[in-house]
């Protein structure tokens, strides 16, 4: 089974007027059929400089959505842990860029209200939340009053605070300010790639200790800065992470149709192969387990209310 941070299908999807049930996509519902998918987190990926109102085109894509979930038979939206169950996969919103929010906290609730269950706080834009680590431009800049606001607010309802994207200083205000796990949903180890999408050994040390999870992301530019997304480089991550601070903070975020580099694990059919690939690394089922699914279900379960 598989629980996934993080992918972008719906935005193809929004954009090319296709369908979830059978695509030439990373993700399709064929697919994580193969994949025995447990939960699917589906980002609402909002743009905010393509885009003329972020809010607005988050709705639209939470409309596809709902609308390809109730095409569904196999597929169910779910907004609480007892929706997740192994006869079907559960699908679950998220957005990436808490720029839609235009800094208005009745829109967090709209969103809370429509399902949403995990914000990614910002993409690599600056927004009313704080700073992202692009080019580590923001690096020392935290979350603004509005972000802590958004923070303890999403405490509050029970959704999830994603740090993918934000500066550090960001990440380090949401450990302090978050009364709950937090995650970063498709993030890597920075000591094996230095990237600044990627999180320090402290930072990892310090989500482990706050009992939340990161995501592995299979993009390349993050994995090794190569242009093929290896399964050995993936496997490297892991292995590091794992020594750092031990098999529980590890989960996947693949960002399956949100990255275009070559992949040597096509899409998300084909998961059973880094499942074997740890296996001949010594790792144990148990370990298997949790970084497909256990640990983020764990973080789920813990801040999502029922
Ligand atoms: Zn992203």
């Amino acid at each position: 089974m598989i629980f996934d941070l993080h992918c972008d299908t719906i935005m193809r999807i929004y954009k090319d007027g296709t369908e979830l049930k059978s695509n030439n996509y990373h993700i399709s519902e064929n697919k994580m059929i193969k994949a025995n998918s447990l939960v699917q987190f589906f980002a609402m990926f909002v743009n905010m400089k393509e885009v003329r109102n972020p809010y607005v085109v988050c709705n639209e894509m939470m409309d596809v959505f709902d609308r390809e979930v109730a095409k569904s038979s196999v597929i169910k939206k779910g907004t609480a842990p007892c929706d997740i169950d192994e006869d079907h996969i559960t699908g679950i919103l998220t957005i990436e860029e808490g720029g839609v929010l235009q800094g208005e906290m009745d829109k967090l609730i709209h969103f809370y209200n429509r399902g949403v269950r995990s914000i990614v706080l910002t993409w690599n834009y600056e927004n009313e939340i704080g700073y992202p680590n692009y080019m580590y431009t923001h690096k020392d800049k935290g979350l603004k009053p509005f972000g802590i606001e958004v923070v303890k607010k999403m405490n509050e309802l029970g959704m999830i605070v994603d740090v993918s994207h934000l500066s550090d200083a960001g990440f380090w205000d949401c450990i302090k300010y978050s009364s709950m796990p937090i995650i970063a949903s498709h993030s890597n180890a920075r000591s094996v790639h230095d990237h600044p999408r990627n999180l320090t050994d402290e930072m990892i040390l310090a989500l482990r200790d706050k009992g939340g999870v990161m995501g592995i992301n299979f993009y390349s530019g993050f994995l090794d800065g190569s242009n093929l997304s290896k399964v050995s480089s993936i496997v490297k991550h892991i292995k590091y992470i794992r020594n750092l601070a031990g098999i529980d903070v590890i989960a996947l975020g693949t960002d399956y149709d949100g990255i275009t580099c070559e992949l040597e694990i096509e899409d998300i059919s084909k998961i059973d192969m880094l499942a074997q690939a740890l296996a001949n690394e010594g790792f144990t089922k148990e370990e298997i387990d949790k970084i497909f699914y256990k640990n983020a279900l764990r973080v789920y379960n813990e801040v999502v209310l029922d």
